[in-house]
């Protein structure tokens, strides 16, 4: 089927990679541009690092869609000639004891019925085995040995190199500027330099610019900046930010936002950012940075519940950019009244993870196949009733 389809995607972070290698392996040409550098220094998956979850509180359709890619992790460090997902487990702890519907308490009895040897973690025991955190600071949480955090813009590098060498046809320095319209179709994009690129398919994978592309998406994603920060322990205190010692972490992540990874085993830094509400922007907006506001408040977290790093360097900061649906799950559908084109975005802050299997979710939806996870990805009609993604602190805006 399809050998002779002919595939455009527009945008080469990890969701327009994954899907042009995904179609490139049913048969299509495939034709990948992006207006590049790729890693593009202002796209979302040109990162030191992202967090490898399984744990997504009463959600059993991402938890067990995580089970089938972290196993694909671990087999692309082998196939990919590099060890770019690190599995140093994840730590959820909680500043009071769990409760039931607590998200830290939704993950632990769900990894506990997935035979998941997690280990729950009082005050002592977190002080214990995670010295880096103040004692007392968290009365209670977990340790789940599965998991931890991918480098992400060496994956893009690794994925660009792959779909080159698998004869995708690759243009950077390229900006999408709008569609070619035929009968009623799509029928591929034209570029700011006014060529062209035909194709039966095109697949709309650039991100937090989406909405910008194509105005009608406005309704259904929009770009919200997030703090991350890359802070330098002094030297006689790296070893307690060390993987085995300092796992991915959430700190009450549902009711703070502030997430966290191990020292980083090149860069030698340890990054803490915030998943909550974001602000509003567009991507190459001249405000795109850190507020004053916003490192007060990492360093009063810090202060509060890692000293060590209390008066620890910010080596660099960056605010990010989600491509933001309204409840939380990304948008892989095909654009309605718009025959061949797919959208391939809305990651909400949290779809890299599941790049092993995103590539198939747009080839499956390219092809006409299922919808991935009950339909969740669907383009909404409708406003949200219930956000998704029960780890983000939704109700701050960072
Ligand atoms: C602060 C932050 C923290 C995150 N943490 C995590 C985490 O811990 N775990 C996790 O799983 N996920 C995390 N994510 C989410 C993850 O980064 C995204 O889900 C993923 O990177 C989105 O990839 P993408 O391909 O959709 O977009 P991008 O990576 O942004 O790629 C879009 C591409 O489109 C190109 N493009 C845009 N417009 C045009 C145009 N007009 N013409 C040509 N090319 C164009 C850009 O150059 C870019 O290369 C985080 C995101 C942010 C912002």
């Amino acid at each position: 089927m399809s050998a002779d389809r002919t595939a455009l995607v527009l945008g080469a972070g990890v969701f327009g990679l994954e899907a042009s290698l995904a179609l490139a392996a049913r048969g299509f040409a495939v034709t990948l541009v992006d207006e590049g550098p790729v890693p593009h220094p202002l796209a979302a998956s040109t990162d030191v690092s992202k967090a490898v979850r399984m744990d997504y509180g009463d959600d059993d359709a991402y938890a067990d869609a995580m089970l089938v890619c972290l196993e694909r992790w671990r087999e692309r460090n082998a196939s990919l000639g590099e060890k770019l997902f690190h599995e140093t487990g994840v730590t959820y702890l909680s500043r009071d004891a769990m409760t039931e519907e607590s998200f830290e308490h939704q993950c632990y009895t769900r990894l506990r019925a997935r035979n998941i040897p997690v280990e729950r973690l009082d005050s002592a025991a977190i002080h214990q085995r995670f010295p880096a955190w103040r004692e007392g600071f968290h009365r209670d949480g977990y340790f789940n040995p599965v998991g931890g955090f991918v480098e992400s813009g060496r994956l893009v590098e690794a994925l660009v190199a792959k779909a080159v060498s698998t004869r995708i046809q690759v243009t950077l320095g390229a900006r999408v500027a709008g569609f070619i319209e035929r009968g009623g179709a799509v029928r591929g994009a034209t570029l700011a330099d006014g060529s062209t690129r035909e194709a039966d398919i095109t697949v709309l994978a650039t991100g937090a610019w989406s909405s910008f592309v194509l105005p009608e998406l406005a309704t259904q994603v929009r770009p919200t900046g997030h703090p991350v920060f890359l802070l330098r322990p002094r030297a006689e205190d790296a070893h307690v930010f060390e993987g085995a010692r300092f796992a991915t972490f959430g700190s009450d992540i549902a009711r703070t936002g502030w997430y966290g990874f191990p020292l980083h085993p090149r860069e030698g830094l340890v990054k803490i950012a915030h998943h909550g509400g974001g602000r509003e922007l567009h991507p190459e907006a001249i405000d795109r940075v850190v507020t004053d506001g916003q490192i007060t408040a990492l360093r009063a977290f810090v202060r509060d519940a890692l000293p060590a790093l209390a008066d620890a360097p910010i080596e660099r900061t960056r605010l990010c950019l989600y491509a933001d649906t309204e409840d939380g799950h990304f948008l892989i559908d095909n654009a309605p009244s718009r025959e061949g084109l797919v959208v391939a975005t809305g990651d909400s802050g949290h779809a890299l993870k599941f790049a092993p299997l995103i590539g198939e979710w747009i080839a499956d939806v390219c092809e006409r196949r299922a919808h991935a996870l009950d339909g969740r990805f669907r383009w909404r009609h409708t406003r949200a009733t219930r956000r998704g993604e029960a780890a983000r602190h939704w109700g701050e805006h960072g």
